[in-house]
């Protein structure tokens, strides 16, 4: 076993190192439900590497700050309000590769665009004859032009709320000793009050220990302080400088539903468990103050046309302030500043507060609009969470529910009752042969999921008949695709054992089963990248074990990962009846790329260029 996950089962064991809210696994008395997290018992499992789903972390911190989101957003749209954008005149894009993901008519080399839609697509040489020759040309130089990408799952507030804070996870320095001289770049002494805030620390893929101690912060400073969250965001790490700055000693109490590591002797070791803890430390950080969050937002949307993305999903909105999240999404939509157009679903964990609200599904227009509501059924598989029929190769657990299945199938019938799409979060196969339950309750109550385009997330695990269910109900899954390059070493040699492992993903088989399918990033989990999700789905190969492929015959053709990260991703948000496809009468959202993917290699396919990202008829990136 390698050293990252004896560190993350370490801590499991250590108890110690567990925070163990009562034997009964009861939220102690006065913590609301949903205010700690989905479910009390991931703090006793010290879940290092779990979903940031339902991390309510950031939620306590703008609470401890008094930062009100729809202050905020009021006091934006002052200043930052701008006339909605004028139409660009009708342009005509020729000499271009163009893949429409229409498959009435999958090729042309020649689109009209005008008032910010796609006036006429096709073959140059037989261009409408009333195209007008004053129409602006552009010559695309052969180059490739897809629909703008669509990502349907990624979590928007907490990319923002900690744009600030230096990436030092995973995907960026393999090792702990490297994030931590990262960190040591980052320090200047002349500026003692300046926090140094970094975030995506990932035991379960970077090489060293398992948690970052005051004492291995004290080494990158002692004079300035230091706040680290865990890429969960359900543990946070500081110095001794910010424990001091806070006022946290050995005689300061856990905070309930939370909890500080300490040392043999009771002193708070630098090791922050869970949300209320974090936020103890946080709040004294004045920057975060500070942080315009619709700013933020704006910022999130202009890099993720960058990579390609015309149109984003958030899975989790409410989650910091639950109905006032609104209030700041419609700030955005007002500022007619938006470069993405944004869907979300509502996060069940605050249920009650949603009901006191007359949000419903459907609401909004073609730049945000409420798209489904989301219920997560249990943790993660690399954090030892999701919920398993049989145990973990390496420990005796089978994960956690995060809901029971009665309270499963109530939400799911009520919600569908009620008109919205269902977006049920399940890893563990156990997990998702609940969901598959709940759906087929529902509909043995006369609902019908499949009309609403129910969607299973990550779907991580799947058997062959819970494949055929699926086909059978009509549901649709999005598969983390990352967690195969990621994550496959670890879960075919650690977690599962080769025979499950290679259940995880099923897009080949979803594939022969009709099933509509997705990939998706769950941004902050893995980072937002369209032809980085595609090349993984096409060749399923591991960072951690070159050369080798996980589950070779669950790999899928270029065009059905393109598909799926285009039109199908547009239904799964209700969308495509606007965006997704380069057909007549949808709106000109689309991406120019160096090269065709279908005519590279498979492993280039995540190096391809986007030269430019176009949204309504507007460019609003070009590569520099
Ligand atoms: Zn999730
Ligand atoms: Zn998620």
């Amino acid at each position: 076993m390698s050293v990252y996950l004896v560190a993350i089962l370490g801590n499991f064991k250590a108890g110690g190192e567990r925070l163990v809210l009562d034997s009964s696994g009861q939220l102690p008395e006065g913590v609301e439900s949903g205010d700690g997290c989905c479910h009390p018992q991931i703090y006793q499992r010290s879940d290092l590497a779990g979903c940031p789903c339902c991390a309510t972390t950031l939620r306590l911190e703008l609470e401890s700050l008094d930062i009100d989101l729809a202050a905020q957003a009021q006091d934006f749209l002052q200043t930052g309000q701008l006339p909605p954008p004028a139409a660009a005149p009708p342009q005509l894009l020729v000499n271009a590769r163009i893949l429409t993901m229409d498959a009435s008519l999958p090729e042309a080399d020649a689109m009209l665009i005008g008032a910010g839609r796609i006036v006429w697509v096709g073959a140059s040489d037989r261009l409408p004859e009333d195209v007008d020759s004053g129409v602006e040309r552009i010559d695309c130089r052969g180059r490739t032009l897809l629909p703008g990408f669509v990502e349907p799952h990624m979590h928007l507030a907490p990319i923002a709320a900690l744009r600030g804070h230096e990436n030092i996870g995973p995907f960026r320095y393999d090792t702990v000793d490297d994030a931590l001289k990262r960190l040591k770049e980052l320090t200047d002494p002349t500026t003692p009050h300046t926090w140094i805030t970094a975030r995506q620390f990932d035991p379960s893929l970077q090489e060293g220990p398992g948690v970052l101690t005051a004492a291995m912060l004290d080494d990158v400073s002692e004079v300035q302080p230091i706040f680290v969250y865990n890429a969960s965001l359900h543990f946070g790490y500081c110095n001794s400088k910010a424990l001091a700055i806070a006022g946290i000693t050995s005689e300061t109490p856990d905070p309930p539903g939370s909890g500080f590591g300490r040392t043999a002797n009771g002193t708070p070791n630098g090791v922050l468990k869970g949300g209320a803890a974090m936020a103890m430390v946080a709040r004294h950080n004045s920057a975060l103050r500070e942080t315009n969050l619709i700013d933020a937002c704006l910022d999130v949307f202009r890099h993720a046309n960058e990579v390609g993305f015309t149109t984003v999903c958030d899975q989790g909105t409410g989650s910091m302030q639950g109905a006032k999240e609104l209030a700041l999404l419609q700030a955005l939509r007002d500022s007619n500043q938006m470069t993405a157009r944004y869907r979300y679903s509502l996060i069940n964990t605050l249920a009650a507060r949603w009901d006191e609200t007359d949000v419903a599904f459907g609401q909004g227009d073609e730049w945000l609009r409420a798209a489904g509501w989301k219920i997560v059924s249990d943790g993660s598989n690399q954090g030892l969470t999701g919920l398993q029929r049989e145990p973990f190769l390496n420990d005796d657990s089978t994960g956690i529910a995060y809901i029971e299945p009665q309270a499963l199938n109530a939400a799911v019938a009520h919600r569908l009752r009620q008109g919205w799409p269902v977006v049920v979060h399940a890893n563990g196969d156990l997990a998702i042969d609940r969901v598959l339950g709940a759906f087929e309750a529902a509909r043995a109550e006369g609902l019908d999921p499949a009309a609403q385009r129910c969607r299973i997330e990550h779907c991580s695990i799947l058997h062959d008949e819970q494949v055929a269910r699926i086909a059978e109900l009509g549901l649709s899954p999005s598969f983390l695709i990352g967690h195969v390059y990621y994550w496959g070493k670890a879960f075919r040699d650690e977690v599962f054992g080769e025979a499950k492992a290679s259940l995880l993903d099923r897009t080949a088989a979803c594939e022969a089963q009709g099933i509509r399918w997705t990939l998706h990033s769950d941004e902050p989990v893995t980072e937002m990248d369209p032809l980085r999700c595609i090349q993984n789905a096409v060749t399923r190969a591991m960072w951690k074990a070159p050369g080798e492929v996980l589950a070779d015959d669950e790999r899928i053709s270029v065009e059905a990962a393109l598909r799926s990260m285009t039109i199908d991703a547009a239904w799964q948000c209700h969308s495509d009846h606007e965006i997704g496809s380069l057909e007549v009468g949808k709106f000109a959202d689309f991406v120019v790329l160096s090269a065709d993917p279908r005519a590279v290699a498979e492993t280039e396919i995540g190096g391809i260029d986007v030269l430019e990202t176009w949204v309504g008829g507007n460019r609003v990136y070009t590569q520099s």
